[in-house]
């Protein structure tokens, strides 16, 4: 442990520029889709990040399908991934990966950070930017040390994850595959407990056409499409109490015009969550036999798009391994680790759907993500640094061995 220290003090050294460099990237208004906001926080990060040298490339997004206000399939335009990767060559290799957009649009009122006893409150704060310092400070510090030279790494931030990496999708499975070891940044709750198992998770939009007409001429020449969009969503939302595990959250609707006019188009967005591949799979078949009683309507069409985006995340052994490599150096610096399960999910569902064992909170720790009550506690950002620095260390040097 002795030989470790003058890295990890120099980690607890960092704490003063660490914050700064946080409510600098938490100004950044980087909202999944603000993709000028995305390019000022890449800029951001890649300026930040070459400090570490190895090789650094910007990578576009794979396009994705987006259904706009009209019903219509668009292509939405995704931000650029920073991808870095250092020592390729070693004979293990660690994923290190984040995101840098928030779930802030550029018009969203919460936007310029704010520090108050030893907390920041600022736009993506703990979700995910407080991370980014943790991941880089522990890799500087890795880099200072001589046992460096005994591992790869490779890192991935993409501009998608808030809405379930749909454009760095491919990139996440092929790093899950060239690496045997992966550290996610996401928040840890405030009391320092990491995430375990995950939900899996899953996005869809329905669009449901009806026929337009004249509310007073042609009232019974119209098909309803609000009408029968509520009904669909009452018979979606029944679902919910059928199986445990499984829920069903309507987030969005959207659709018809003059009231005087019988409307012909409605559009239910919502979000799934299931604990298990077999919850998928009767979530999938349960959600077919819907659409199959609307379209056997008269005048009604119904299209539902998206997707199982994210796969559930259990614990396998080897994940097990890696938490307990973790929590081990978290008993070295004083730092209790525990984990429990989470409706949440993240990069790591995929990343395990893919084979790589993954700790996927070890960023800051922090509260009230996704709302303007965000925060990160200041006072983890070292100490989150110097856990994953003391493992990057410990793999290294060959005294951890998963
Ligand atoms: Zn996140």
């Amino acid at each position: 442990m002795n030989r470790y220290h003058p890295y990890l003090d120099w980690i607890e050294q960092q704490q003063s520029p660490m914050a700064q460099r946080l409510a600098a990237w938490s100004r950044i208004n980087s909202g999944t889709t603000h993709r000028e906001g995305l390019a000022r926080m890449l800029s951001a990060l890649q300026e930040a990040f070459s400090v570490l040298g190895g090789t650094m490339e910007v990578l576009e997004c794979d396009p994705v399908d987006h259904v706009d206000e009209a019903g219509n399939l668009q292509a939405l335009q995704l931000g650029k991934v920073l991808h870095l990767v250092k020592r390729p060559e070693a004979s293990l290799k660690v994923f290190l990966g984040g995101h840098m957009d928030t779930v802030f649009g550029k018009d969203h009122p919460f936007q310029e950070p704010r520090r108050q006893n030893g907390r920041l409150n600022g736009p993506g704060a703990a979700d995910l930017k407080g991370g980014l310092v943790v991941m880089l400070t522990a890799l500087q510090a890795l880099e200072r040390s001589p046992y460096a030279a005994g591992i790869g790494w490779e890192v991935v931030i993409n501009p998608d994850e808030e809405i379930g990496s749909p454009g760095s999708a491919r990139l996440l499975a092929a790093c899950a595959r060239r690496n045997q070891v992966g550290l996610l940044y996401e928040p840890a709750l405030a009391d320092g407990t990491l995430a375990g198992a995950r939900k899996g998770s899953g996005n869809f939009t329905v669009v449901l056409r009806g026929r337009a007409a004249h509310a007073g001429r042609d009232f019974h020449a119209g098909r309803n499409a609000i009408v029968a969009l509520a009904e669909y969503t009452q018979a979606l939302f029944a679902l919910n109490h059928l199986r445990e595990g499984v829920t069903i959250n309507p987030g969005q609707v959207a659709g018809g015009g003059a009231v005087n006019m019988v409307p012909d188009l409605a559009i239910l967005r919502f979000n799934v969550r299931v604990s298990t591949v077999t919850d998928q799979q009767w979530l999938e078949e349960k959600l077919d036999r819907l659409d199959h009683l609307f379209l056997e309507r008269d005048g009604i069409t119904l299209q539902r798009h998206g997707r199982f985006a994210r796969p559930p995340k259990p614990i396998s052994p080897a994940n097990e391994k890696l938490f307990a490599a973790v929590a081990a150096c978290g008993h070295m610096l004083g730092v209790p680790l525990t984990w429990q399960a989470t409706g949440g999910c993240c990069d790591g569902n995929n990343l395990a759907a893919a084979g790589l064992p993954n700790v996927d909170t070890l960023g800051v720790r922090g509260g009230n993500l996704h709302s303007d009550r965000e925060y990160a506690l200041l006072d983890s950002l070292a100490e989150r640094a110097k856990i994953s620095a003391l493992l990057l260390m410990r793999l290294a040097s060959g005294e951890e061995r998963l």
